[in-house]
């Protein structure tokens, strides 16, 4: 249960934006935030790519992006789609035709930029194929792919120039009576995203992806992501995220996921509180965290477990998560259930035995959630 009403410090108003679906998920208005990644695979290596969007499915990604460069990865996209448990998103430059086959072949949404992909006629054919096949559209405007004529005005990547090209692009969606459409307005740089974004989000009432582009490896894009995206959420901005890293996709669906658990706008998994450890630790912190990380790994239930190295900070945490476990002396430490003192369990036993109360306590609120529907 949110307790934001007693604590109002927690409290984020998210930007009111109209709703569209993603294949069978909500972007936009009231619906959760959206964690999507990108698959790395040959899109026509149909095995590899599906593989790909399973385990990211696995890992919590709501909806995978996919390239589509040239015919027969439309034709791959066909395969990939009806074996994918996530809508799809076919990611399309410059090739109107790729837009058209990707909505026939069953594609959620097409990550195009109207502008981009030809004359009016060309553009007009690619909104028809997405209203008849009820795929959406995600423009997706980014700092270095920006129109020769918006250089040209702003002498360089601009948030005013990100946002006139965006709106510019709406602009021949709404003319063509195409509404179901979301936005980004990607760069590389954070300053240059967030006032991009803000600029974006006053502009429109359409559902915003939020990335900060090319962000890096896993911890530099990490850190780039989190302060970038974790800015323009806790603002209210953003209604669907990627996180891009130059790593596995799984890694970017569990950094998007962490980003927004921090600011309370989504829970999966159990979230692990844990000291850094240090000389007074009653046992091995790090590597105990490390194990309990993977092995808890397929939990998707909503909780909070308390791994903490001795009684200074021990009992306090536990008070807070479902399950906790503090380092004491002689080689055990105290078990907490509810937040409440439970049980003595031996340091080298203490992983199974956290395994199985997380896995109980994950079983006894699943069955209280399916109770309460
Ligand atoms: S909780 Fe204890 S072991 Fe962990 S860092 Fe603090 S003092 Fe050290």
């Amino acid at each position: 249960m949110s307790l934001n009403h007693v604590r109002p410090w927690r409290n984020i108003y998210r930007r009111k934006s109209r709703q569209i679906m993603v294949g069978d998920v909500a972007i936009g208005g009231d619906a959760p935030i959206a964690v999507q990644t990108m698959t790395n695979t040959l899109t026509t290596d149909v095995a590899a790519t599906v593989a790909q969007v399973q385990a990211a499915a696995e890992a919590g990604a709501d909806i995978v992006r996919v390239s589509v460069p040239d015919e027969a990865s439309s034709k791959a996209l066909k395969e990939i789609v009806r074996e994918s448990p996530v809508p799809i998103v076919a990611d399309i430059h410059f090739h109107y035709k790729r837009g058209i086959e990707a909505a026939e072949a069953g594609a959620a949404c097409l990550r195009i930029n109207p502008g981009n992909i030809g004359d009016e006629k060309r553009v007009q054919e690619v909104i028809k194929a997405a209203r008849d096949h009820n795929c959406s559209i995600r423009i997706g405007v980014n700092a270095g792919s920006l129109e020769k004529h918006l250089l040209e005005k702003y002498g360089e990547p601009c948030p005013e120039a990100m946002v006139e090209s965006g709106l510019e692009h709406i602009r021949i969606l709404k003319d063509n009576d195409f509404h179901n459409f979301k936005i980004s307005v990607k760069a590389s740089d954070v300053f240059l995203s967030a006032a991009a974004y803000q600029g974006i989000a006053e502009a429109t009432d359409a559902p915003i992806h939020l990335g900060i582009t090319e962000a890096g490896g896993l911890v530099s894009g990490t850190i780039k992501s989190a302060i970038g995206l974790g800015n323009l959420l806790w603002m209210g901005i953003g209604d669907t995220i990627r996180v891009s890293l130059s790593a596995d996709p799984v890694e970017e669906v569990k950094v998007g996921y962490e980003i927004l658990k921090s600011l309370g706008l989504r829970h999966r998994g159990v979230n692990i509180i844990s000291c850094p450890s240090c000389a007074r630790q009653g046992f091995d912190v790090i590597k105990t965290v490390e194990a309990l990380e993977q092995r808890l790994e397929h939990i998707k239930t909503p909780m909070s477990l308390s791994i903490i190295g001795c009684v200074v900070n021990g009992p306090g945490e536990a008070l807070m998560t479902d399950v906790g476990f503090t380092g004491g002396g002689a080689g055990s430490g105290m078990v907490y259930l509810a937040g409440k003192a439970s049980h003595k369990m031996s340091n080298d036993q203490m992983i199974d035995h956290i395994v199985e109360q997380v896995e109980k306590k994950a079983a006894e609120l699943d069955a209280a959630a399916e109770a309460a529907e």
